[in-house]
């Protein structure tokens, strides 16, 4: 965790933090997602990321989010996007409208075919996330082949520079395995093949012990993946959502966080218990080397905020995460 120097004040920059938000359904829900956006920003985290209904179902909504933040805060957007189900020329018409909208940041997922889909379907022309990524950047370099800057001194006059690339492409890694791959070898043989296609930040699945991330870590470097892999952490302040989450990542929690969840229905002591446990994993992985801090925020602003206060690191930090500078 960060230290204290001698004068009292940090000795250690403020480890980075992003989060996670969805795209609401309701107009009541973005009225009250625009303040959340706001109270995040507030803490001067390197990106906040929107996620994508697989299939395309939120392009639009999610969209809307992602210019709000370009538009009204400082911060990085990141946008989701899945592949899976979509043609070559349908991917590629989504990759070139976020980047035309001014999104230079994304999270690039195979995504999940609807349930009930049917098996003989196919997945698409894309099957995995690492084909999208190759699609990110070689959509960027048919958009603009070469970058061009202004010779100052010569008004009108350009000189060639290095072609621009995409800020972060990022992609999903699995501590605790994807509940669909054979083993965890099979998770870093793909999260290395996610890199090799130029990706350069990693955001894990959620988990509930440090020794998962970590372990995954150790697992991953001696397998020969070097991108930065952010923990990705959310506070849990009801049974129902616990028991949502480990319906939806398949990952089983913990028994005594359900058991202290579940124990206690006054909701105060509920979002004790949820911002305590984060706040713990937090600190351990950070302890153990993590590069920052990835907080799902369900769309809400107060656990995460209130993780952050627990662990000292609310304050705006300046240092960026140390990027990747593999991509081909
Ligand atoms: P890949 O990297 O292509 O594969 C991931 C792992 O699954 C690999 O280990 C691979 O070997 C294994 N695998 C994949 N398919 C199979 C299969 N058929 N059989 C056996 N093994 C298989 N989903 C959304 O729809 N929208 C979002 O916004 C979104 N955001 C996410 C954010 C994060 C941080 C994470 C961790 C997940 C997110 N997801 C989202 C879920 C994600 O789309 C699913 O987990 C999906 O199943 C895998 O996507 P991927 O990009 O990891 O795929």
């Amino acid at each position: 965790m960060t230290g204290t120097a001698p004068d009292g004040g940090d000795c250690r920059p403020r480890p980075p933090i992003s989060f996670e938000l969805f795209p609401p359904r309701t107009d009541a829900a973005a009225l009250a997602l625009g303040s959340t956006i706001d109270r995040l920003a507030d803490t001067g985290p390197s990106f906040m990321s929107v996620t994508f209904g697989a299939g395309g179902s939120s392009r639009d909504r999610s969209l809307t989010v992602l210019r709000h933040m370009l538009e009204h805060t400082r911060v990085e957007p990141m946008a989701h996007l899945t592949c899976v189900g979509s043609s070559h020329a349908e991917a590629n018409r989504l990759v070139r409208e976020f980047l035309d909208a001014g999104i230079t940041s994304f999270l690039a997922l195979r995504g999940d075919p609807p349930a009930g889909a049917d098996p003989e379907a196919g997945l698409g022309d894309l099957q995995s996330a690492a084909e999208l990524v190759q699609l990110i950047h070689r959509v960027q370099e048919e958009r603009e082949p070469f970058g061009q800057a202004g010779i100052p001194g010569l008004p009108g006059a350009t000189s060639i520079r290095e072609r621009p690339r995409p800020e972060r492409v990022a992609v999903a890694a699995f501590p605790t395995g994807h509940p669909r791959s054979r083993d965890l070898e099979q998770d870093i043989d793909t999260l290395l093949a996610k890199e090799v296609a130029g990706a350069n930040l990693a955001l894990t699945q959620l988990f509930w012990g440090a020794d998962d991330y970590l372990g995954f870590i150790e697992r991953a470097r001696a397998g020969g993946v070097t991108m930065p892999i952010l923990p990705g952490i959310m506070p849990v302040t009801t049974p129902a959502r616990l028991a949502r989450l480990v319906e939806l990542t398949g990952v089983p929690a913990p028994s005594r966080l359900v058991r202290a969840l579940e124990a206690d229905a006054d909701p105060d002591r509920q979002f004790a218990t949820g911002v305590d446990h984060a706040a713990r994993l937090a600190a351990d992985v950070l302890d153990g080397g993590a590069p920052g801090l990835h907080l799902y925020t369900f769309n809400r602003h107060e656990a995460v905020l209130a993780v952050l206060d627990r662990l000292g690191l609310r304050t705006p930090a300046f240092a960026g995460i140390e990027r990747n500078t593999r991509t081909p």
